[in-house]
């Protein structure tokens, strides 16, 4: 592959093409990455938080460019883009800023029982960061793993998705219109075997996509015990409990099912409803759901579905369903005419044989199950291989948070969806197949950095009591021994 060719999937056109990196590039790249790492690990905090000051009025003056340049890309709106991703971006931005120089500072520990002794430790960068990307976010999502990891020291090599190749091409540009120091973030454009050797190459491996590549990354970053941070795929459950909102959650679901055409990681795929607000729920759930229309331009809500493949996963993950005994109350076919759109999409009558269920659709489809009672809505949302995000509708706030503590996933919302992401300070990730590790918060930006544990002896003592040869003899030290075993 030469050439990476970017096609609108609202029409098919071609965008753009960009050169390919084969794999003995994407290794130069790091070494250049690997070089311009000596000084950038050696800036102080205060010199990197000036760049991304820079970086953020850069941000903020190339914002039509970004959002038009992914809206060709993906087909999504350009309004769509500008919060998602460019105002996303800019929080990231605004909030490595502010905090990280005080995130990586020295961090005092005990030292006990070492009385003598005082104890910290320190947060050194990896070196180079592969960061690799996928498709559904194509500029905010390796921006945000690209940005932690400069500002805890490291340079990157950043491999976009093939999909959308332009919208990761305007990181690398952006970052360096921003001035930052000349190789401190590279760019290396392919499929499979470009992000292979960014594995390869890379210290420390950032992944965003799917559980199956991420096996493959996992196997070939244990080649050389390579730290990796997984952001995998999600089945998120919604439990809207008898006490809920109902127009609040309906509302909700309709938006946390489908904004982005429901490509979201963290996208409402299934919702539970007990069984005594089922019926109100259902009504206002479809009131919601009728306006939506997908489509491109203005008066249309949601987009396409970006990448060809997944038209055909969320098109089985309905026929399935339907096939199982599952009712289509809204939608459940691709759109006639030009483009991938998938009509907004709701399903009823489902159940935990069926792969809408069990399986990311990654498409604008809600599935809706009556469950008897909360535990049972529980334990459904936790009968998944996924561990995401999730949320709790409820009135009671004591319930909701008893509820979002028994939901086993990285990130959960009460009375919410969606919006931790975009919430800087909490770490974002998941559990089982969604992935190890996280993006954001103070974890997501140490997590490109090494804890160096540092001890310092406080007394200046000629010996401790437990070096050779030991003071006293053996008896004191049979003394010591039994009093510090009972401490
Ligand atoms: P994907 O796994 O197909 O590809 C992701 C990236 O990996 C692409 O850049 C691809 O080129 C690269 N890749 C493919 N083979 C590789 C290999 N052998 N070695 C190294 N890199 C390789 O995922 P996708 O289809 O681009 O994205 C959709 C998936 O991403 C969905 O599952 C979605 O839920 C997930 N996602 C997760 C998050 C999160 O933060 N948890 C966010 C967005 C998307």
């Amino acid at each position: 592959m030469d050439e990476i060719i970017s096609y609108d999937p609202r029409t098919g056109a071609e965008v753009g093409r960009v050169a390919a990196t084969p794999p003995e590039a994407v290794h130069e790249a790091a070494a250049r990455a690997r070089k311009a790492f000596v000084d950038w690990a050696d800036q102080s905090h205060s010199a990197r938080a000036g760049h991304l000051k820079e970086l953020k009025r850069v941000l903020v003056a190339n914002a039509d460019r970004i959002a038009e340049t992914v809206a060709a890309e993906t087909g999504k709106h350009p309004d769509d883009a500008l919060i998602t991703e460019v105002a996303v971006a800019g929080a990231i931005t605004d909030y490595l800023r502010r905090r990280a120089g005080h995130l990586l500072q020295p961090d005092r520990r005990s030292a006990l029982p070492f009385l003598g002794a005082k104890a910290w430790v320190e947060y050194h960068p990896r070196g180079v960061a592969g960061v690799i990307a996928p498709w559904n976010y194509p500029f905010s999502l390796p921006f945000g793993p690209t940005l932690n990891a400069l500002a805890a020291g490291c340079t990157v090599v950043l491999k976009p998705s093939e999909v959308t190749p332009l919208s990761g091409a305007l990181v690398g540009e952006l970052i360096e219109e921003a001035g930052f120091p000349a190789g401190v973030v590279q760019v290396c454009q392919g499929a499979a075997e470009t992000g292979a050797a960014v594995v390869e190459a890379a210290d420390v491996v950032s992944f965003t996509g799917s559980p199956g590549v991420a096996r493959k990354v996992a196997a070939k970053a244990a080649e050389d015990l390579t730290p990796v941070i997984m952001e995998l795929g999600g089945k998120d459950a919604m439990l809207v409990l008898d006490d809920a909102d109902l127009t609040r959650a309906a509302r909700a679901a309709v938006w946390g099912g489908l904004v982005n055409a429901g490509q979201t990681c963290i996208s409402v795929e299934r919702v539970y409803v007990v069984d005594g607000v089922y019926d109100r729920f259902l009504g206002e759930l479809r009131n919601a759901l009728r306006p939506v229309n997908a489509g491109s331009g203005d008066n249309a809500d949601i987009g396409p579905i970006i990448h060809g493949p997944q038209l055909d996963v969320v098109q089985r993950h309905v026929d399935d369903a339907v096939a199982r005994g599952a009712t289509v109350l809204a939608g459940g076919a691709r759109k006639g005419g030009p483009g991938r759109f998938f009509e907004p999409t709701l399903l009823v009558d489902v159940d935990h044989t069926m792969e809408v269920m069990k399986e990311e659709t990654f498409g604008p489809v809600l599935a809706v199950m009556r469950v008897p009672d909360e535990e049972t809505a529980v334990e459904l949302a936790n009968d998944s291989k996924y561990g995401l995000h999730g949320s709790v509708w409820t009135g009671d706030a004591g319930r909701g948070r008893r509820v979002a503590s028994a939901m086993d996933t990285g990130t959960v919302a009460i009375n919410n969806c969606l919006v931790n992401y975009g919430m800087s300070d909490l770490p974002f990730g998941g559990i089982g197949e969604s992935g190890y590790g996280s993006n954001n918060g103070p974890e997501g930006l140490r997590a490109f950095c090494y804890p160096k544990a540092v001890s310092q002896a406080r007394l200046k003592l000629s010996r401790e009591l437990w070096w050779y040869p030991r003071p006293g003899g053996r008896r004191l030290w049979k003394l010591f021994t039994r009093a510090a075993t009972r401490r």
